[in-house]
């Protein structure tokens, strides 16, 4: 049976809307196409995975919105050769993103059934690529460390020092800084010395970092 071009239309819209705000790397724009976002997003909500927008997964966190994914990870400029360390593996979709465009993804969440969830969506996936990890990110991946690149998926109070200190020296962590509801996104990129130039890239809206791993599953 002949493939109705219908049933991609809300992919390929979601694509160029992605593009005209500035989302142009052509390696991003294809990892964000091949990666079904229907597969990471709650049976109730999943009408409305190819919606430019942020929507609610268990434990009362976010699936983040495409737009942000796609502008975090061109943002993080990954190298097919990088090892890259997320925080906040939340449904795992900005991880399945990032394993395409890297060597190895380490991820870690605070929440044992959204991880489980996500590695089974990994799993699914084929990924043979991510390394997943239960426990509180805000610590990073000391044995792991150094990563090439950082990216945190919640929104942290201050300056992370902890995950700066486990970056190579010339790499680069893109994360959401503040502590109110609308955060700064901030691109912290080594300049080889152990300092670091900072960016603000745009506003954005996270779920807060929080301390230690959850208590409830
Ligand atoms: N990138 C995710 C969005 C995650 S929302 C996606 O694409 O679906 C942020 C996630 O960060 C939540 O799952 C939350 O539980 C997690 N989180 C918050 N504080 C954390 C911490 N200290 N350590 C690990 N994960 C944390």
């Amino acid at each position: 049976m002949a493939e109705t071009p219908e049933a991609d239309a809300p992919l390929a819209r979601l694509i160029l809307a992605l593009r005209a705000q500035g989302v142009t790397d052509a390696r991003v724009l294809k990892a964000i196409e091949t990666t079904p976002r229907e597969l990471f997003t709650p049976d109730l909500f999943k009408e409305r995975a190819f919606e430019d927008s942020a929507l609610p997964i268990a434990c009362g966190q976010t699936i983040s919105q495409p737009f942000i994914v796609g502008l975090m990870t061109q943002a993080l400029k990954v190298d097919r050769r990088d090892r890259v360390l997320e925080i906040g593996t939340g449904s795992g979709y900005q991880t399945t993103v990032l394993s395409k465009v890297s060597r190895l993804v380490y991820t870690v969440e605070r929440y044992r059934t959204l991880l489980r969830d996500a590695e089974a969506r990994f799993n699914a996936l084929g990924l043979t690529n991510v390394i997943t990890k239960f426990g509180d990110g805000g610590k990073g991946w000391p044995e792991q460390a150094p990563f090439d690149r950082i990216m945190v998926t919640a929104a942290a109070p201050s300056e992370p020092k902890a995950l700066l200190s486990q970056l190579k020296p010339n790499g680069i962590l893109v994360a959401p800084i503040g502590k109110g509801p609308v955060q700064s996104l901030r691109r912290y990129t080594g300049d080889g010395h152990g300092g670091f130039e900072v960016e603000a890239l745009t506003d954005v809206r996270f779920v807060p970092l929080l301390d230690g791993v959850a208590k409830e599953l």
